[in-house]
């Protein structure tokens, strides 16, 4: 089994992290969790065919887990591709997917398409087949089972949001907090997993300022309790991602996040106060995910 990070980064436009995405592998067929922006680009950059991925499984409705996905249905369209993605997401995916495509907001670019006998003979394509999530089983087929629990980010009466655990017939597994904060099912839902893939959003000061400040959720898991849920969990290793943008040396981000948090605590040496704060809780195999980072289990 392969896993790769596609896309490491939280929700602001920034040039070193794209959005939430990791492709898995379990021989040779191709998984998605989550579909952030740039998913589909990073596929083909790292010569992985987009139109091999067999199902797509997206953590939450926030942008920055799914807005990759109307360039993904469109681009492997226009790839020919006739067989499409099972689509599984939280409550609301179905609605989420038929507005972004022929019925939503790429009606006009799809009728454009469709004029043309080529792309009407795989047309169907882009009325993919969603599965929406419960807690439980939520996929399986005949190498991959995928189960989910709910994680704590979004208010659960808005939009609920899911963690994913993937167990392959060759006997490997592979858990995903999507964002969350710490929470009692997701290490019961990782128990024991060969990978362990939790966002670690930003440091605890940043934790704390934006639960004063009011300019978005603080729902997020700071690196030390990232360090107690990879301990307690007993993942075998563990991969520290979905980081917010608190690295950045880019002027035009640094100036955005001085507004999400002191700027002071924005820089690329507070990676080294991250890694500490999850060794004072975690001693296993440690991986701080960068896009491209990839994992053979
Ligand atoms: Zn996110
Ligand atoms: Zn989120």
């Amino acid at each position: 089994m392969r896993v790769m990070l596609l896309g490491t980064g939280a929700a602001l436009v920034d040039p070193d992290r794209n959005h939430s995405s990791i492709l898995l592998t379990v021989r040779g067929v191709n998984y998605l969790f989550d579909c952030g922006h740039n998913a589909t680009r990073q596929m083909v950059t790292y010569s992985v065919d987009p139109v091999s991925v067999r199902a797509m499984f997206l953590s939450h409705l926030h942008f920055d887990h799914i807005a990759d996905f109307a360039y993904y249905m469109i681009s492997t369209w226009m790839m020919g591709r006739e067989e499409p993605p099972v689509i599984v997401g939280p409550p609301e995916t179905q609605h989420f997917v038929t507005s972004q495509l022929a019925e939503g907001a790429f009606a006009k670019d799809i009728e454009a398409r469709a004029q043309y006998p080529q792309r009407q003979a795989n047309f169907d394509y882009l009325k993919p087949p969603v599965l929406e999530c419960t807690p439980g089983l939520v996929y399986e087929d005949d190498l991959v089972k995928v189960t989910a629990c709910y994680v704590e980010h979004i208010p659960r009466e808005i939009s609920p949001c899911f963690g994913l655990r993937m167990d392959t017939v060759d006997g490997k597994s592979v858990a995903f907090s999507g964002d969350t904060a710490p929470c009692d099912a997701m290490i019961e839902l990782a128990r024991d997993v060969d990978l362990l893939i939790h966002e670690c959003t930003f440091p605890q000061k940043a934790i704390d300022f934006r639960s004063k400040v009011g300019i978005g959720t603080w729902a997020h898991t700071s690196p030390s309790e990232f360090g107690r849920i990879a301990t307690e969990s007993r993942a075998k290793q563990a991969v520290a991602t979905h980081f917010g943008h608190f690295e950045t040396t880019n002027t035009i981000l640094r100036k955005h996040m001085a507004k999400h948090m002191p700027i002071e605590l924005v820089g690329p040496e507070f990676m080294d106060d991250v890694v500490t704060d999850i060794r004072s809780k975690y001693s296993g195999p440690l991986h701080i995910a960068r896009d491209g980072m990839t994992i053979h289990l």
